[in-house]
């Protein structure tokens, strides 16, 4: 047992994702998993945005995708060849699996550009967690955004679970246990001739961002308290193609 431990610790240290101070320190030191931070010679360096400057960002190339304006989205050859010597991406994204929902179109950035995270209704399990932990502490990312969108088929499935105790296949079940808390909380609190299943994506978003924001975890609570990272909820509009950021601190 004692064995067992020894190595599942070293395991841990050799990815760099013990959760403490100095494990962060080890994201960034040049072993394990911090191979890939962007430290090779002709890689991109680490972004300088803020959080509210990579927002802005953000909401500029939803501009331009809305607006069907060029978008300035770098897929060229020059910019992959820089790229394969590491990463330096200005956000890191939870969104759904839906096809509709390409982050990197609806923000018309390129290759490099994000760090997403994407699962049928954008929740984020421990694999997910672990990536946008690493996003931030290896990468640099100062911000996260939990992007939930018009329409979610897995978050109308959910709602159908709660309200007509509907049947699911099994695995697609297990799928959408982690979003019934939302939609029973939308339930709750939807107001007279409100959509629930649209009030229900909002509130998924709502607590996904409130678990990344009441993390304890060092690698997250710590960039957080010194204003290195922000948290924000947003919505996609099939429709319009507008993406609103509706949670933000
Ligand atoms: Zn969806």
């Amino acid at each position: 047992m004692t064995k067992f431990l020894e190595t599942d610790r070293r395991t841990l240290l050799g990815m760099g994702m013990a959760a403490s101070a100095a494990g962060a320190a080890a994201l960034t030191g040049g072993s394990g998993v911090a191979a890939a931070a962007p430290t090779a010679p002709g890689a991109p360096a680490k972004t300088s945005l803020s959080p509210a400057q990579a927002l802005a960002r953000l909401l500029e190339g939803n501009r331009r995708f809305v607006t069907d304006q060029d978008n300035k989205s770098d897929i060229s050859t020059r910019r992959r060849l820089a790229l394969a010597a590491g990463q330096g991406p200005f956000a890191a994204l939870v969104g759904c699996a839906d096809s509709r929902v390409g982050p990197e179109h609806l923000f018309g950035v390129g290759l490099g550009e994000l760090f997403i995270v994407r699962t049928a209704g954008n929740y984020v399990d421990d694999a997910g967690y672990g990536s946008l932990a690493y996003s931030v502490a290896a990468l640099g990312v100062p911000l996260i955004v939990v992007l939930g969108h018009e329409r979610c088929g897995a978050v109308d499935a959910a709602t159908k679970l709660v309200t007509d105790n509907a049947q699911l296949p099994p695995s697609l079940s297990r799928m959408v246990q982690p979003i019934l808390p939302a939609v029973v909380d939308a339930r709750a609190t939807l107001r007279a001739g409100g959509d629930l299943v649209d009030h229900a994506i909002h509130q998924n978003v709502r607590h996904v961002v409130r678990r990344l924001r009441q993390s304890t975890d060092p690698l997250l609570a710590d960039p957080m308290r010194g204003d290195k990272l922000m948290v924000v909820g947003a919505y996609y509009d099939l429709d319009t193609g507008q993406v609103d950021f509706f949670d933000r601190v």
